[in-house]
Order: structure tokens, then C-alpha cells, then sequence
């Protein structure tokens, strides 16, 4: 990386830990109730290991071969036992073997097939912690499970050994625009509290809120946030690997 960029992407870090905080005490919550994953896609490893070395500890990764790329670049790296990885792209079943096991969370898991995949890659006796991504706005576009199919899912998902469902996930309408993604904060909220009765037990993770939006995620009861732009500055395009 260039070494001017150095003080940058710190100092973008540091703006984003501090809004972040002021966010999470503006909502009467508390600082460890919310975890900030750096989504690090495009960005090179040495952004990632230096981040590692201010102490940031999640990243989020969309892309397999990249993600897997620099995980292997950065198990070299002095920080590297610390860092926890996010898998939040959207993941084909066939991909499910480069996931499994090398990722503290999916977070992007919308389909029964895809859960089972993952589990038939883990090792005996382990289980990938997942959370199923809603598809809150019913966009043709996007990946998720329909809200309406969300408890039939979720119910099926209990049932899949070397899975652990902890959560949901959304990447709403007009997410990233602030108070407009608001409202689909709250819906989340409302479908994470009505399906815990269904299946007897809480489910503590919401991730939800990214560049843009994060201060009112955290307001309506996010636990990740998964942010990049705010943090690495613009993407550059996706590299050749
Ligand atoms: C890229 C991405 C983000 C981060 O978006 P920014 O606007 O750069 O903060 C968050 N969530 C998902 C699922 C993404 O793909």
C-alpha cells in the first residue's frame, strides 16, 4: 500500500469506531452489545493487517477465492490469530466447501441446501454459526429468504447438525441512506422477536447497518455492522486472483 495512505485509513477507522460509540450510547446500550465488522472486499491484505494491528478484529469478506486468498496471505501475518473472518456475500451451494469451518460467521445463509452444505463440511463435532439473510424488502434482485418463509426455514435449520443458527442478516431497500433504511431495521427487529418464540429460544445477532446507515441499525438493535466504504475509502474494482 502506499505509504501515504497509511494515516487515512486510520484515521477513517478511528472516525468510525467513534461514531460507532457515540451511536451505541445515543441508544442506552452498551459498547460490547455491538460488534463493527470492516468489510475489507477489493482492498488489499496489508489494509486488513494493518487494521489487525490497530486491534480491529472482524472482517467481512463476499467473495470466496479472495476472501481464502488473503486469509492464506495474512496466516503469515504476526496479528493474523486475532482476526476473525465474516463470510456476508451471497454463497452458492457449490462454494459452501471454501466457507465451512474457515469463517467465524455466515452471515448470508438463505436456503436449507445451503445450510446443509455447510454442515456436511465441517469437521465431526463442529458446527458453523450461521444467520439466515432476509430478503426484508422482497427485492427481485437480492439474495435472502422471503420474510413470509423465514420461520419454515428457520425451523428447518434447527433441525441441520453442524449448524448453529444465531441470528439474521438484511441488506434492506435504500440501505447505506440512513434514516430510509430505518424502518427495515425495525421490521428485522420484529421478525428476529416473533420467530424466537417459535423456536423456544433467542436468537442475540442482527446484522445490519453499513456505511450510511449504521447509527440508526444500532438504534434499532444491531449487533454487527458491517462497514467498509466509511472505513477503506472507495472500492477500487474487484482484482484479478
Ligand atoms: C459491501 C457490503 C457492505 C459494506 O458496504 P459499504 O457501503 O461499503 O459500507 C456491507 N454488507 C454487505 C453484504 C456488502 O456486500
Amino acid at each position: 500500500m502506499p505509504h501515504e495512505l497509511a494515516p487515512t485509513l486510520r484515521e477513517r477507522w478511528l472516525a468510525v469506531r467513534d461514531g460507532l460509540e457515540s451511536a451505541i450510547r445515543a441508544a442506552g446500550r452498551a459498547s460490547d452489545e455491538v460488534l463493527l465488522v470492516a468489510v475489507s472486499k477489493f482492498h488489499p491484505a496489508d489494509a486488513i493487517r494493518e487494521l489487525a494491528a490497530l486491534g480491529q478484529r472482524d472482517f467481512g469478506e463476499n467473495y470466496m477465492q479472495e476472501a481464502r486468498a488473503k486469509q492464506a496471505e495474512l496466516a503469515k501475518s504476526p496479528f493474523c490469530p486475532d482476526v476473525r473472518w465474516h463470510a456476508i456475500g451471497a454463497l452458492q451451494t457449490n462454494k459452501a466447501r471454501d466457507a465451512a469451518g474457515h469463517f467465524a460467521l455466515v452471515h448470508s445463509v438463505d436456503s436449507l441446501k445451503l445450510a446443509e452444505a455447510l454442515a456436511r463440511r465441517m469437521p465431526e463435532g463442529r458446527r458453523q454459526d450461521i444467520l439466515l439473510q432476509v430478503n426484508v424488502g422482497e427485492e427481485p434482485q437480492k439474495a435472502g429468504v422471503s420474510p413470509s418463509g423465514l420461520a419454515q426455514l428457520a425451523e428447518q435449520v434447527e433441525n441441520v447438525e453442524g449448524v448453529r443458527l444465531i441470528g439474521l442478516m438484511c441488506l434492506p431497500p435504500r440501505c447505506g441512506e440512513g434514516e430510509a433504511a430505518r424502518p427495515w431495521f425495525v421490521r428485522m427487529r420484529e421478525l428476529r422477536d416473533s420467530l424466537e418464540p417459535r423456536l423456544g429460544r433467542r436468537l442475540p445477532h442482527l446484522s445490519m447497518g453499513m456505511s450510511g446507515d449504521y447509527r440508526q441499525a444500532v438504534e434499532e438493535g444491531a449487533t454487527l455492522v458491517r462497514v467498509g466504504t466509511d472505513i477503506f475509502g472507495p472500492r477500487p474494482p474487484r482484482p484479478e486472483i
